[in-house]
């Protein structure tokens, strides 16, 4: 492997509105700086037009010790920076983020086919919002206090965190990662999807414009069974966050597990839109539907279970056709479009193969699976079904992709039954003319978050987000995704508690 330093986000035409950070190719990213490596790369591919668009270092595990190494010297350095000034930093990443935010929505859109309109939405305001609430938690964070025993608990930056990340949503989950970490004053490894590494090195570049010291962040690209198992496996990481599949989470818990490493797992899901008999059927169904299908359906939190009462199915899944019928399915640089291709090839061949299964099995696809009308560009368009078995394949795996599936249900406590009869439990939605009832409902789900009526998700994005069984262990956002990467110190007969004299420093 040979790697030759690089100039790093050099703006093309600085002062200007206009500025465009460049990324180099086949690079990555630490010690503050990008180096080229040798050999091809992989390459990046548009999917809404299946055009190359970037290439990209496909680094093998020769490189960890060096990251490991830039990753350690940014903790020492990091994690000695006063709590205010790291508070100041993740606000000046967010203004730089800002600030570059119409590339990094482009980016994000050429990369993972999400309608322009909705990169800006996710993929640019919301981490801004992500990185200035998480400054403002820090401010107020009980870094240290004193317990009922007059002990000091000190909160302490737990080390170097391994962040690996997923494709759908790349900025934000990777800013849901970041954020907390380097609130904290830990250092971050980086090793984003395969097929959404762009987006990462961008952030790379945001950092290094923002000021975030040498080594603080670091960012390589590569096969997650390769390069990300190297790094799993190299024992250079004190946390390791995980955002991704059920089998590769189960393996990373495994390994962190076995070193006594923390885990914090984000996790697949099959959540369920659980609409009560006097709920606004229609309201219910278009907006669960809506939901479902942002990011054409690849969001580990869609809600893809549509529960209604059986009387009710077949209006339901009327309903729901209806509304899959009306988007505007096209090229997602158009602000017009609402839903963009699938990321990949392989992940409509995923949703195909759904459909065929369920047909076959019984159940009636309603509408959708149609990807004959494009001859370039993975799109397909959205599907309901229904007439379903509870146990069947589409009712009880995570199809990632724009699918909803629309059950009746025989009574509420069977409504409920069914809303927790799965292996996931990452979110779930509840609807009722009765917003008691709802809120009741609501604590009787077994999921890590629940809306009730189809509440739009609350501008400061600080609730907690993780899931119960199998969606995951720990939490993101807020103090709780602050949580995860500190670690908590007792100092019993502190002498400076004394002299504090009762008030807390
Ligand atoms: P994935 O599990 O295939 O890959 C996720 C990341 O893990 C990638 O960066 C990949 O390169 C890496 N990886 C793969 N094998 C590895 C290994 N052996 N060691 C270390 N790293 C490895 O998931 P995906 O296809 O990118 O994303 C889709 C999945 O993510 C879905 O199941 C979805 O539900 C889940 N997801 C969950 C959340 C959440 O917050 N709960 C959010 C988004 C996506």
């Amino acid at each position: 492997m040979v790697v030759r330093a690089c100039s790093a986000g050099a703006p093309m035409s600085a002062g200007t509105a206009t500025t465009q950070l460049v990324i180099p190719e086949r690079a990555v990213f630490y010690g503050g700086r990008f180096y080229e490596l040798d050999g091809p790369g992989t390459a990046v591919v548009n999917p809404a037009n299946e055009r190359e668009i970037a290439r990209v270092a496909d680094a093998s595990p020769e490189i960890v010790d060096a990251v490991v190494t830039s990753a350690r010297a940014g903790f020492e350095l990091w994690s000695r920076v006063p709590v205010a000034e790291r508070a100041e930093a993740l606000d000046r990443l967010a203004a730089t983020m800002e600030r570059h935010g119409d590339q990094l929505a482009r980016i994000a859109t050429s990369e993972v086919g999400t309608p322009i309109r909705d990169s800006r939405a996710g993929q640019v305001n919301l981490p801004v919002r992500v990185l200035r609430s998480t400054a403002d938690i820090t401010r107020d964070y009980p870094w240290d206090v004193r317990d009922a025993a007059g002990s000091s608990i000190v909160r302490e930056p737990a080390g170097v965190v391994l962040a690996i990340t997923p494709w759908n949503f790349p900025v934000h989950q990777i800013i849901t990662k970041v954020a907390p970490a380097l609130a904290a004053g830990c250092s971050v490894i980086l090793k984003p999807a395969e097929i959404t590494p762009l987006t990462a090195l961008f952030i790379a570049a945001l950092c290094d414009e923002a000021g975030i010291p040498p080594g603080v962040v670091n960012v390589v690209t590569g096969r997650g069974s390769v390069l990300g198992e190297a790094f799993l496996q190299s024992g250079g990481y004190d946390v390791v966050s995980f955002t991704g599949s059920l089998p590769v989470g189960r393996h990373i818990g495994a390994v962190a597990g076995n070193d006594i490493v923390r885990a914090t797992l984000e996790l697949g899901g099959k959540s369920p839109a659980l609409v009560l008999p006097d709920a606004d059927l229609k309201t219910a169904v278009a907006t669960t539907v809506r939901n479902c299908f942002v990011n054409a359906g690849q969001k580990c939190n869609a809600p893809t279970r549509l529960l209604v009462p059986r009387e009710r199915a077949d209006e339901a899944a009327d309903i729901a056709a209806a509304v899959a019928d009306s988007y505007e399915i096209g090229d997602p640089m158009d602000e017009k479009t609402t839903m963009g291709p699938m990321v990949s090839n392989a992940q409509r061949d995923i949703v195909t193969d759904f459909l065929t299964d369920a047909a076959a099995a019984g159940a009636r696809v309603v509408t959708g699976g149609d990807r004959s009308r494009w001859d370039r560009g993975y799109f397909i368009t959205p599907a309901i079904v229904t007439d379903a078995e509870r146990d069947s394949r589409i009712a009880v795996e995570e199809v990632f992709g724009p699918v909803l599936t629309v059950f009746g249900y025989d009574g509420e406590a069977d409504g409920i039954r069914l809303a927790n009869d799965t292996q996931f439990g990452l979110s779930a939605e509840v609807w009722s003319g009765d917003p008691a009832r709802a809120a009741a409902t609501a604590r009787l789900i077994r999921a890590g978050q629940v809306r009730i009526n189809g509440v739009r998700t609350p501008h400061l994005p600080v609730s907690p987000f993780g899931g119960y069984k199998r969606s995951g262990l720990g939490r993101e956002l807020g103090e709780f995704g602050l949580d995860e990467f500190v670690e908590v110190k007792a100092v019993l007969g502190d002498p400076v508690v004394e002299a504090a004299n009762g008030q807390d420093r």
